[in-house]
């Protein structure tokens, strides 16, 4: 049964230098073809789970992620919604970011039925934010949570990054009062991670722009549950705080290795033990359609219960998961609990505190 669906939309304006997601800058003349694909690809018979009877009824969420889908008019997202019955999905989210939607456009989104937007803040310093190369200001993300707000969406996440090169404690505590002053229904928090050697690390270093040692890092983190706990948001993730009621769904639906059908660019599903991808070649993803862009090649068997898959999947919320999905690795459980990282609850298996910071040294043990 598929319950959840996902529809990259892999174009944006500009690539960030730090970005790993399958995104392009110079091919926002496709967009249009891509929409027509995409439909298409929903439609297709040949597509592994065609878009039928069975969604129609049991789609719980559905998820617009890039890329921007921001830059798509009204009219292409109903044109991508449109072979989709989703009248009765009770979560449909689209990430935008700050310099690619206003008010009139936001609006026009409602209408077709987005409930939940997440906004790429990233930072609300003009100077991290000119150093992410992101194309937005501190005062774009103002405006399009003002917009967000007048528009109809009670339902707003907002992305926050930190340990950012050049960043002191002191600015990111302005950044998490920025937030805070907002009041989204839900915050991510990543730490960005960039390689050394990688092209936008040498051009740091060349800068003299230096991250924050591994000590501020864990202090700004601890910071950020701290204050985000005061205001009243549930950590229920490792980067991710919600106000009641409003986790993301579609992406608990991944950590809770459950089904989804990704449809698109790069697009990943997972359905019954199956994992498969799509082709990352816009080009060829508009030419052959989706049914033949799927890249088979890519499948992997994880069709155990007790498969590590699950379990690192599962670790990542403050939950955790169940004992009985621990079957088999008995001995790694037992060692990371004398370690301190992992701990039991009656009925699950959880980080502790000391496992969140050091989430990754678990994490190992499953790969
Ligand atoms: S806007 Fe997002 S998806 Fe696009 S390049 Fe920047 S980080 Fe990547």
């Amino acid at each position: 049964m598929i319950e959840h669906l996902y529809i990259h939309i892999p174009f944006c304006r500009k690539k960030c230098p730090y970005c790993n997601f399958i995104s392009y800058a110079d091919k926002e003349n496709l967009i249009e073809e891509y929409v027509t694909a995409l439909t298409l690809s929903s439609q297709s018979s040949d597509f592994p789970l065609p878009l039928g009877e069975g969604l129609r009824v049991r789609a719980k969420t559905i998820y617009f992620g890039g890329g921007t889908p921001s830059l798509l008019t009204p009219n292409q997202l109903k044109t991508i919604l449109s072979p989709i019955p989703y009248i009765l999905t009770p979560e449909i989210s689209l990430e935008t970011n700050p310099a690619t939607a206003d008010f009139e456009k936001l609006h026009e989104f409602r209408k077709l039925g987005v409930n939940r937007l997440s906004i790429g803040a990233q930072s609300f310093n003009n100077r991290h934010l000119k150093t992410l190369g992101r194309i937005h200001s501190a005062k774009d993300i103002h405006k399009i949570f003002d917009d967000a707000r007048k528009a109809g969406f009670e339902n707003i996440g907002i992305d926050l990054m930190y340990a950012l090169p050049g960043q002191t404690f002191e600015e990111f505590k302005k950044d998490i009062q920025e937030i805070l002053r907002l009041d989204p229904e839900h915050i991510s928090l990543y730490n960005l991670e960039v390689e050394k050697n990688s092209a936008f690390g040498s051009r740091l270093t060349a800068l003299g722009l230096r991250f924050p040692d591994n000590d501020t890092e864990a202090d700004m983190f601890e910071h950020a549950i701290e204050s985000f706990a005061k205001a009243g948001y549930k950590h229920y993730e490792i980067s991710n705080f919600a106000k009641k009621d409003c986790e993301c769904f579609h992406n608990l639906a991944y950590w809770l290795n459950k089904n989804y059908l990704g449809i698109g660019v790069g697009a990943h599903s997972h359905v019954d033990g199956r994992r498969f991808s799509n082709t990352e070649s816009v080009e060829k993803y508009i030419g052959c359609g989706c049914a033949t862009g799927i890249d088979r090649r890519k499948q992997v068997d994880v069709s155990s219960p007790a498969s590590r898959e699950t379990i690192f999947m599962g670790l990542r919320l403050l939950d955790g998961i169940p004992k009985d999905k621990f079957q088999g690795f008995e001995k790694e459980v037992e060692e990371l609990k004398q370690q301190g990282l992992l701990e039991e609850t009656s009925t699950n298996i959880k980080l502790t505190k000391k496992g969140l910071f050091l989430a990754n040294l678990v994490f190992e043990k499953f790969v």
